[in-house]
């Protein structure tokens, strides 16, 4: 099986997702925001800033990812991922892959087989969808060739823009 195949792609609010982890689209400070931040700190409870707090005052660096637990959503854990704000300058593209591979190597390293993704950075980061999209799934594929242990990446996309721009590079990716 190409590891594309194990890539699925939804329209959707990704709290309400059933996989082991859903990741978020944080800052580097873990503070809270709008967005989908606002969302998942929403739908999960106060635990889940209660452990950031505890677990990592100092924040998580642009290009990382840190994990707790989902308080009261169905995913088990949250991987708080930190893309970049846009700048037009090489270093985005480096810092979003890093984002997506941060969070897949927290799965690889809790044991974790299915997984749902946001579109990081494209909302209040303004990195532009397209260019984002054909990132985040070029990155992923590459880490499913090497780390069978992951059955599942799921892209859980809020509005219909983004997800047709996933969806039109995991098209070209899937019958390639
Ligand atoms: P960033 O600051 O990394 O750009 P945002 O939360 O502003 O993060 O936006 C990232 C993406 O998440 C956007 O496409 C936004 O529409 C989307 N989004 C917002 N709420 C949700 C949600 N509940 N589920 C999935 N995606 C969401």
């Amino acid at each position: 099986m190409k590891s594309a195949d194990q890539i699925g792609l939804v329209q959707g609010d990704i709290t309400q997702q059933e996989t082991e982890a859903i990741a978020n689209a944080a800052n580097s400070k873990l503070a809270g925001g709008g967005g989908v931040d606002g969302a998942i700190h929403r739908a999960g409870g106060p635990q889940i800033m209660a452990e950031l707090k505890a677990n990592y005052p100092q924040g998580c660096p642009t290009g990382q990812a840190v994990i707790t637990s989902g308080g009261r959503l169905k995913a088990r854990y949250v991987l708080h991922a930190v893309g970049p704000v846009y700048s037009g300058r090489p270093k985005d593209a480096q810092l979003l892959a890093s984002a997506y591979r941060s969070c897949l190597s927290l799965c690889s390293q809790h044991g974790i087989r299915t997984v749902a993704f946001p579109s990081i950075s494209t909302g209040v980061y303004r990195y532009p969808v397209e260019e984002a999209a054909s990132l985040a799934l070029h990155t992923v594929t590459d880490y499913l060739t090497t780390h069978p242990e992951i059955a599942l990446v799921r892209f859980v996309l809020f509005d219909t823009n983004t997800y047709a721009a996933y969806h039109h590079v995991l098209a070209r990716l899937q019958t390639l």
